[in-house]
């Protein structure tokens, strides 16, 4: 069930109509809905409910302090990617004991500040980041727990540049060396193995690539335990998708849940899932006005305010997001590529998309809570847009957008 819903013609955030929003915090804006977010955390959580669970939240897909803090208040823990990530979660009143650290290349600052915080666990990436690990542990005297996260080379089946579990792919470990790994680990007096895990990509629409993971993944905790090294919890990331297009649909948490069944089943183990884009993408809107209808030979061009800075997925992905007007008037439709005013050709928010809509129309782009704001950047010195929280028929302004004076406060001119 959605919570932008239309109401006489107008969209509706929750119980506030986006026409308000944006005439309230100026347009582009990103804005999410508070009930979006609880009902897929609980959908979640109640899909996981047969085996002891810890969601802990993917922070890269939207780590604003308020959606952090909600899912704090919710009882998630956290999948962070960088050291900057953990200091959002711990100021946002998370709790750092739920926080398991993945990413491919920590720095040792970042290994430091992780161990200090206590943060629950390591997700391991190479022989060589164990090694760093375990050195820094050592010298702090804080024992680390770590999980090596393995790479178990199936094909997710998704956007390439979202692709992360096939062997050619940079992340994780082969299967084969997390065993080597494991003995390691076992002798070593400052890691502790506290579990093993797997993420293979992002958006993922069929069960099938997590079915081929899981089995290889399990198989190796049961080989592990054999010979004695019985750990903990079993994390199998994030990368459940949504619907992006009426064409696509998406598993939901209790189908993922039934492949996992037979897995979990007698095993004493704890899951752990970083979920990202299925709690918080379909919780957000990206708000923006057109400046223009611009008609050519060719085609016909909504030039918005909003642009590839604001939302990168379209450039970045070929990502399709939906996009309606935000007040549905009576009258034809055409078709417009809807493009920003960045000047890149690929500076484009969707192509030929049927619109009634004129001069200063307010347009919605859909689904955009995960993956947006957190890749906005300031190219063209654009201000990056401000984020509002919907809560039923409040709204709360979580970011204040950028102001001129932020664009260039920390930049110096010599002499
Ligand atoms: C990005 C990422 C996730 C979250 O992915 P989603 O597709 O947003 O669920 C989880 N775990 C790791 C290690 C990631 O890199």
């Amino acid at each position: 069930m959605s919570q932008f819903t239309y109401r006489d013609n107008l969209l509706y955030a929750e119980e506030v109509s986006c026409s308000k929003l944006a005439d309230a915090y100026g347009t582009p804006c990103y804005v999410y809905s508070k009930a979006a977010i609880q009902h897929s955390y609980q959908a979640y959580a109640s899909a996981l409910q047969h085996w002891p669970t810890r969601i802990c939240y993917a922070v890269k897909a939207n780590s604003n302090l308020a959606i952090l803090s909600l899912l704090a208040q919710l009882g998630a823990g956290f999948d962070v990617v960088s050291g900057g990530e953990l200091e959002r979660v711990i100021r946002a009143g998370g709790d750092a004991g739920k926080v398991v650290f993945s990413g491919v290349a920590k720095r040792a600052d970042e290994i430091r500040r992780a161990l200090l915080a206590g943060i629950y666990c390591f997700n391991i990436e190479s022989r060589e980041e164990l090694e760093r690990v375990e050195s820094i542990a050592k010298e702090m005297g804080i024992p680390a727990r770590v999980s090596l996260r393995v790479n178990p080379d199936v094909n997710p089946s998704t956007h390439p540049y979202i692709s992360t579990g096939l062997k050619e792919n940079k992340f994780g470990v082969e299967i084969d060396q997390a065993w080597e790994l494991y003995q390691r680990i076992a002798q070593s007096r400052d890691l502790h193995a506290a579990g093993i895990d797997c993420h293979i990509g992002s958006q993922l629409l069929d069960l099938a690539p997590f079915q081929a993971c899981f089995e290889k993944l399990f198989e190796l905790v049961d080989r592990l335990h054999g010979c004695g090294i019985a750990l903990q919890h079993v994390d199998v990331g994030g990368g459940l998708g949504i619907a992006y297009t009426h064409r696509e649909s998406a598993p939901g948490p209790q189908e993922f849940a039934k492949v996992l069944a037979p897995f979990m089943q007698d095993r004493q183990l704890e899951l752990i899932v970083e979920p990202g884009r299925a709690l918080v993408g379909a919780a957000g809107l990206l708000l923006c006005r057109v400046e223009y209808l611009k008609h050519t030979a060719q085609k016909n061009f909504a030039l918005v305010d909003a642009a590839m800075n604001d939302l990168l997925r379209p450039s970045l992905y070929s990502a399709w997001h939906g996009i309606s007007a935000v007040y549905k008037e009576a009258g034809d439709e055409m078709l417009y590529d809807v493009v920003g005013p960045v000047c890149e050709s690929s500076d484009w928010l969707g192509s030929q998309r049927s619109l009634c809509i004129k001069q200063g129309s307010l347009l919605a782009i859909h689904d955009v809570g995960a993956y947006g704001f957190v890749m906005a950047s300031n190219y063209n010195s654009r201000m990056r847009p401000a984020e509002i929280l919907v809560d039923g028929d409040q709204a709360w302004l979580v970011r204040k957008r950028e102001s001129i004076e932020q664009l260039f406060a920390d930049e110096i001119i010599p002499g």
